[in-house]
């Protein structure tokens, strides 16, 4: 799970990591009000769970409140990467001296806890050569070595790392970690992702409960395994590694998913109609492609679970569907859905065409 900015904000907090106060609000006049009581100019912030909010325009510097409402009116509501803005972090803002890069991370291909640390932290961190960027394995018994940072940095580092294995995280970021102009080293952004499988022995009761992303939460509820994504393809598909060759098809069909959503094993009516329903939620779907591979459920099973799914809809199926159906009994599933003649339905025989006709629909 990752977290939001200002959840990361908190656990870093609580591990005494310096960070800016700050408070989290989803209304410009919420905002302006934590503006007036930290006092003095504030960040505005979107909180979303993408990075370069910066150069999308979603951080804003504020120096008086009433300048905090104009920002957060400006802010809440936008999409950065296809997240829609529903809160803003208020933070008092820092006068920065210097931007750092720090990171604690797991390196999979290397198999190993790896601190990343550059001088040239901040928004164009990806424009950073490869060499300027210091990667140190860390022995995790350890924790880091003393000369991994410069000697200011040392010690906020080694709060960061308490952080990661306190939490099991698999990723701490921050970037930037910041000098100010009376010498304090403060971390202003936050990113991480918490190792879910270690979840039975932590307790993020205080941090995980603001809303993330609604179609995720409601997908989550209904037992539907959906991950939101920047593009304008939505994608359901059964079977993890039928749905990521998917992504990878309308990729190379040159459009970006939007979304995808695996609906396993068993894709009944209810299913379906859940499936569809979450995904046709999210207002970035310019297009749907259905790509099914009929196994214990049979093609025609599914066709069925469409058909259904569409009738209980109705109106709400807004945006062309493109349905591909193999294995088995395709040659039924298909005939089922040519019967019944949706007009927002295509039926594709193959999943390189189906990517392909999704792409052209989800370019409009
Ligand atoms: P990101 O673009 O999503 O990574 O968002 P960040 O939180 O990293 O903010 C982007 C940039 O805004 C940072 O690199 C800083 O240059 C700038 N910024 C963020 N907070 C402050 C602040 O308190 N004061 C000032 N002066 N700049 C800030
Ligand atoms: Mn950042």
């Amino acid at each position: 799970m990752d977290l939001l900015e200002h959840q990361a904000m908190r656990l870093f907090a609580a591990h005494q990591v310096p960070v800016p106060a700050g408070e989290v609000a989803a209304s410009p006049s919420a905002a302006g009000a934590i503006a007036a009581r930290l006092g003095g100019a504030t960040v505005i912030k979107a909180q979303v769970k993408v990075g370069g909010r910066g150069k999308a325009g979603g951080v804003r510097l504020a120096a008086t409140p009433s300048a905090a409402v104009a920002c957060a009116a400006e802010i809440l509501g936008m999409e950065i990467k296809g997240h829609r803005v529903r809160e803003v972090l208020v933070a008092s803002a820092s006068d920065i001296v210097t931007e750092y890069y720090l990171a604690f991370l797991i390196d999979r291909s290397a198999r190993e806890i790896i601190a990343m640390f550059s001088e040239s932290g901040g928004m164009d961190i990806e424009q950073v050569p490869a060499s300027s960027i210091v990667r140190t394995p860390i022995d995790p018994g350890l924790g880091p070595p003393a000369d991994a940072f410069p000697a200011d940095v040392a010690p906020v580092a080694a709060k960061l790392w308490d952080v990661f294995i306190a939490s099991d995280a698999t990723l701490v970021e921050v970037n930037p970690l910041i000098v100010d102009a009376a010498g304090r080293v403060l971390a202003v952004d936050g990113k991480v992702t918490l190792d879910d499988n270690a979840f039975f022995r932590q307790d993020f009761s205080d941090i995980s409960t603001s809303p993330e992303d609604p179609s995720e939460a409601r997908a989550a509820s209904l037992g539907l395994n959906y991950v939101k994504l920047d593009g304008t393809v939505g994608i359901i598909g059964n079977g993890a590694g039928l749905v990521m060759s998917t992504l990878d098809v309308v990729a190379g069909a040159g459009a970006r998913p939007a979304n995808f959503l695996d609906i396993g094993g068993g894709a009944g009516a209810q299913v379906m109609a859940d499936a569809l329903s979450v995904v046709l939620d999210d207002p970035a779907v310019k297009s749907l492609l259905v790509n099914v591979f009929g196994g214990i459920t049979a093609c025609d099973a599914v066709a069925n679970g469409i058909i259904q799914a569409l009738d209980r809809l109705g109106d709400a199926v807004t945006r062309p569907i493109v349905v591909r159906l193999d294995g088995n009994n395709a040659a039924a599933g298909r005939a089922i859905l040519a019967a019944a003649a949706h007009p927002m339905v295509t039926l594709v025989d193959t999943m390189d065409d189906a990517a392909a006709r999704a792409a052209e629909l989800g370019k409009a």
